[in-house]
């Protein structure tokens, strides 16, 4: 069996960097050769004739495809059989999730694990953990630590697109002087690749979501705060510091209550997790019941009928929809899809939200028969895990 690792450290200059930049793009999804030529911008011709040498070499095969000549560009490439494992890491504020995968399999055919808590423990407590969780998944896909050919990590905050570091200032739980990449890296003996976990979930969403190809998508991780990925074409919308869809931080209230961020009336203050848990603590205060102490049993209260906790979800839906109202008159996506933690109240947020989009946005944007589509993420809560594994890919094209 051929080795993942030794394929992708060959030439990567000239005809062989093209080469390896379709083995990466087949290792995170077999597709057909039109569609891997969309994906990675090069010319259809290219592709075809790189398939042609890969397949000459037996390093991949295509599918029969629709026709009887069996030769048609309408069947999937796929890899040989090819040891190697990549690796998605999604490190959240009350969570670790881990993804790893076979470079031959399927998306669909990863392994997941999941933890509590999560970043709230601070770093170098959290990293073993981590990395058991790893090797764990590794194990599980019969290959070894040694396997990992490409590792990527999704974090709730900023990253400099220049860097592939944070973005300062460095908000809280984390800190300046965290590493996570080379604590990673030389743990894992693989070079790793960070992003902001919400643009990893739109990478994610673009790339398994959808069977069609869709151009602009907008990806909401409405958690402890709200962040929105943004894919336009095979780019993410990173802006110059990486501090693009920052939605979190749009006032929607300009004497509302101090954020984080230092700024007043942020969405982040009143559907953040922690706003909405004290909402339902302050109605319930003299109540006997117990009022929910995370975003996770809020949800859950809610979905068993409690008035307070659908109330209080079906506002966050309202203010939601509102403040991506603004955002689908700025960018216009075709589709909006909800991730995070407040995604799992799926219609007690998505109702509201929708009226409110309907409401506020140009007609012409959330307009069905334009194929809008506001949806909640059917790869959650491991979208931002999977998009961390495809930029692990991704990165390898220049390691
Ligand atoms: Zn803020």
């Amino acid at each position: 069996m051929g080795d993942a690792r030794t394929l992708l450290d060959r030439s990567t200059h000239g005809h062989g960097s093209n080469l390896k930049r379709l083995i990466i793009e087949i290792m995170i999804k077999s597709d057909r050769q039109s569609r891997i030529a969309r994906r990675t911008g090069l010319s259809s011709a290219s592709v075809s004739t790189a398939v042609q040498e890969l397949s000459a070499n037996g390093v991949v095969e295509t599918d029969k495809g629709g026709d009887s000549s069996g030769k048609s560009r309408s069947g999937k490439v796929r890899l040989r059989e090819l040891r190697g494992v990549a690796i998605g890491v999604d490190l959240g504020f009350n969570h670790v999730s881990v993804v790893a995968r076979p470079v031959t399999s399927s998306f669909d055919q990863v392994i997941q694990r999941r933890e509590t808590p999560g970043m709230n423990r601070g770093l170098r407590l959290l990293l073993p953990d981590v990395l058991n969780l790893i090797q764990d998944a590794v194990e599980e896909t019969g290959q070894k630590m040694a396997d990992v050919v490409a590792t990527g990590l999704a974090v709730p905050r900023m990253v400099e697109p220049r860097t592939g570091m944070f973005t300062t200032p460095v908000l809280a739980p984390w800190r300046a002087e965290d590493r996570p990449i080379q604590e990673l890296s030389a743990a894992l003996g693989v070079p790793v690749a960070m992003d902001n976990d919400a643009n990893l979930g739109a990478l994610t969403e673009q790339t398994y979501g959808s069977d069609e190809a869709v151009e602009h998508v907008a990806y909401v991780k409405a958690s402890t705060g709200v962040g929105v990925g943004i894919m336009i074409g095979s780019t993410l919308l990173r802006g110059q510091r990486g501090m693009a869809g920052e939605l979190g931080h749009l006032t929607i209230e300009p004497d509302g209550d101090v954020c984080l961020c230092g700024g007043r009336g942020c969405l982040d203050t009143i559907v953040g997790a922690e706003s909405l848990v004290a909402k339902a603590k302050q109605a319930q205060r003299g109540s006997s019941r117990e009022a929910p102490s995370t975003l996770g049993a809020l949800v859950h209260s809610a979905q068993a009928g409690d008035a307070v906790c659908g109330r209080i979800l079906s506002d966050a839906g309202r203010t939601l929809g509102f403040a991506l109202a603004q955002l689908c008159n700025l960018i216009n996506p075709r589709h909006i899809i909800i991730g995070g933690e407040l995604a799992e109240a799926e219609h007690l947020v998505l109702d509201t939200c929708r009226q409110e989009l309907r409401r506020y946005a140009l007609a012409g944007t959330v307009h069905q028969d334009g194929d809008f589509k506001l949806r909640t993420s059917a790869l959650s809560p491991f979208a931002e895990a999977q998009g961390a594994l495809i930029l692990g890919l991704q990165s390898r094209s220049s390691k």
